[in-house]
């Protein structure tokens, strides 16, 4: 099926972005990657009537360090996060789970910040992000805000972005030696969404867990952080029994839709298994293992 008509507009700068938003109003749409508006496009799940390309503008690409904190550019493509050197010494977590998401069609044009702010609960990123401590950097006719990614997500494709909003970046404090994170993925083939999938970063003192931040993907509304789970592991030397707790803590929390993945005990459960399986690969590369 053919999208219904649309005008195309490809802005060089930022400012130029953000003028055409605001000229063009709730007929306007931003295009990223393409591999989530397009579809629905094609479709008509989406008609908008003007098409804002931000692959032009140069400034919303590339990864580098500031200090402590790691800025991605909201264009920057899950291959360039996969490809980090900077990410790969600060943050591991990301292009661990960027290499897991679709196919390397997907992974060429997708981009980060498209993953983020089309709100689908069965993309990656948002869970992934949380469980890194991400901040968003908005900006709008309004200026420039900044969203902790805990705070972000509001239901199915719903966001506390703006219609007049453009996500600029992600923050993401760097790790350090002590820190492990993992994400644990199960999909029905390659190239699938997630059935059920758990993002974890912990960080160890002395063989205690002094940090923990556990977030799930597609078993609700939303990616969410299991809040519960990650109390029920701080401070503790974590042992197998308190790998169950945390399991049962997520499995609490979920909420998923049935589909073809699955039906709502299955999915909780591999929810459960999924973060068993992040918690002990975290905890063994924290360990140095
Ligand atoms: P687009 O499709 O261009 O945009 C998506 C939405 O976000 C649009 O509403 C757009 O207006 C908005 N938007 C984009 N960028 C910004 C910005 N900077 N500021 C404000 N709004 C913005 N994803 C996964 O996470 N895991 C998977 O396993 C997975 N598998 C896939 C398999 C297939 C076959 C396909 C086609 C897609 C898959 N995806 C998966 C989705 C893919 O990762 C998309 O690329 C992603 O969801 C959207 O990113 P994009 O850059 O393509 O954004």
């Amino acid at each position: 099926m053919f999208p219904s008509k649309f005008e195309y507009h490809a802005p060089g700068t930022i400012e130029a972005a953000l003028a055409l938003m605001e000229e063009l109003g709730d007929d306007a749409k931003i295009l990223a990657g393409g591999h989530s508006l397009l579809p629905m496009m094609k479709m008509r799940f989406a008609t908008p009537q003007h098409l804002i390309d931000l692959n032009g503008i140069a400034d919303l690409r590339g990864i580098d360090r500031d200090g402590d904190t790691i800025v991605i550019g909201a264009m920057t493509t899950e291959n360039q996060i996969i490809a980090s050197e900077v990410l790969a010494n600060g943050c591991p977590l990301l292009p661990e789970a960027a290499g897991q998401i679709g196919d390397p069609q997907v992974r060429n044009r997708g981009t980060i910040g498209g993953d983020i702010c089309h709100g689908d609960p069965a993309n990656d990123q948002p869970a992934v992000t949380m469980a890194a401590d991400a901040t968003y950097v908005l900006l709008g006719p309004k200026g420039e805000r900044t969203v902790h990614s805990s705070e972000f997500f509001l239901g199915s494709f719903y966001t506390v972005l703006e219609p007049d909003e453009i996500m600029t970046a992600i923050r993401i404090p760097a790790a350090n030696g002590s820190t492990g994170s993992a994400y644990a993925k199960l999909k029905r083939k390659t190239g699938d969404w997630a059935t059920a999938a758990a993002a974890v970063q912990l960080t160890l003192d002395g063989g205690t867990c002094s940090s923990i931040r556990i977030a799930l993907t597609n078993v609700g509304p939303a990616a969410f952080r299991a809040t519960a789970a990650e109390e029920a592991l701080t401070g503790k030397q974590i042992d197998d029994a308190l790998i169950d707790a945390a399991a049962e803590h997520v499995m609490s929390a979920c909420d998923p839709a049935v589909d073809l993945r699955g039906d709502v005990e299955y999915k909780t459960h591999m929810a459960g298994e999924m973060t068993r399986r992040a918690i002990r690969q975290s905890l063994a590369r924290a360990a140095g293992a």
